[in-house]
């Protein structure tokens, strides 16, 4: 028996089988990964986008085990110093106000939930209209949030106070918003749905919706955040600014941190008991997180996001000239998907076999998205890849 299949032997005996995996990776490096066997692979899934400044990354691992050997860990009935330094940093690249620390990115939307929520508490409005096919974490909150009956079967009754609308169709939440409605939120690109950018006047309309109905209008960048699209943050690619949204996923440089931003005028609606989380904001992940956030802002990697994204759509464009199977290419910087003509989890099995790593999505969609460090060549060897297994 190998390592691999010896730990897939205790994974089966020991862990609750929520997950479909059969292969331990081990080791990476940039855009790279090694499988407990020795395998090499071309990543480009990062860890769900996680990993957006690479495995490992030297500033992250240094800022790390620094701080590891310093403190991990003192609560949050105290300062700690780099939580301040974090949210400074998040104040200047997102909305010029306030932020709340926590561990994932459901938890970030719990966040803006609850910030929502006690915002109109007075006016008795609590409901907030989530679009159809988003998705927004797994926590009972978010999972009802999340348009997708595919994540919600089993687990009713749902929470109350989520009403539901169109992506992209402006009089659909129209039509949801009551008079008990108290935020409109969305994606400014569908990660899970399949890798489908809002439209610029869906958000510009929903801009002028919440100003119209006094919504607060929230967007969830747990996926598309972090410099993933070329921008810091999703929504900049649309001229439009959120009240308040998430953040998680490649906030850490590959360590845990989940964050909600909000501007000026709502950064002290939630006030001392309102919330709390005793790991946010630990100082290791938040000394993680500004790493990872210079390592971007020092590399350039919002360019790099935004070329290599660029390369790597024209590529698959190229691809879809010469292989009848791909019906659409889509995505921003370096949030990539490729639609096809039939299920998508074969062919990611297919590339996996030949040493590429990416993520079925929806049904019938290959999503891109690898580390923003990702090169020419590292682009072109992906193209040839997925060339040769189509
Ligand atoms: C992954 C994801 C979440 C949930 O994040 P967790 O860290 O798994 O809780 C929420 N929203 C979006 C858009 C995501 O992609």
């Amino acid at each position: 028996m190998n390592e691999n299949e010896k730990l897939k032997e205790l994974d089966a005996a020991y862990v609750m089988p929520t997950y479909r995996r059969d292969l331990a990776l081990v080791h990476g490096e940039g855009c790279r990964v090694w499988d407990a066997d020795g395998r090499e692979y071309l990543d480009f899934m990062s860890g769900i986008a996680v990993c957006n400044t690479g495995h490992c990354h030297p500033a992250v691992v240094k800022a790390v085990r620094e701080q590891a050997g310093r403190l991990m860990h003192a609560s949050n009935l105290f300062l700690n110093e780099w939580q301040p330094r974090l949210a400074e940093k998040i104040s200047g690249i997102a909305l010029g106000g306030k932020t709340f620390f926590c561990n994932s990115g459901a938890e970030a939307n719990e966040c803006l939930f609850k910030l929502a929520r006690k915002w109109g508490s007075a006016e008795g409005r609590y409901e907030i209209v989530t679009m159809r096919n988003s998705f927004h974490g797994r926590t009972l909150a978010t999972m009802t949030a999340t348009g997708q009956t595919k994540y919600q079967k089993g687990f009713e009754p749902l929470v109350p106070g989520f009403a539901y609308a169109d992506f992209n169709d402006l009089d659909s939440v129209r039509s949801a918003v009551t008079d008990r409605t108290v935020a409109v939120l969305v994606e400014a690109v569908q990660g899970e749905g399949g890798i489908l950018p809002a439209t610029e006047a869906f958000m510009t309309g929903l801009r002028a919706l919440c100003d119209e109905r006094r919504l607060l209008l929230l967007c969830d960048e747990v996926q598309c955040g972090i410099g993933r699209t070329g921008k810091w943050f999703g929504w900049q690619h649309y001229p439009v600014k959120p009240d308040a949204f998430s953040m998680a996923k490649g906030l850490g440089g590959g360590f845990p941190i989940g964050a909600a931003t909000a501007t000026p005028a709502l950064s002290d609606v939630l006030q001392p008991g309102n919330h709390a989380s005793t790991f946010g904001g630990t100082p290791l992940a938040c000394a993680a997180s500004y790493a990872a956030l210079s390592v971007i802002e020092d590399e350039g990697l919002l360019d790099n996001a935004t070329v290599r994204g660029g390369q790597l759509r024209a590529g698959l464009r190229d691809l879809a000239a010469r292989h009848g199977c791909i019906r659409d290419v889509r995505g921003l910087g370096l949030m990539v998907g490729l639609e096809l003509d039939g299920p998508a989890a074969p062919v990611a099995a297919k590339l996996r076999e030949a040493g590429l790593l990416c993520i079925p999505t929806g049904q019938s969609v290959l999503r891109f998205v690898p580390p923003l460090v990702v090169t020419d060549a590292e682009i072109v060897r992906a193209l040839s890849i997925l060339d040769a297994a189509l």
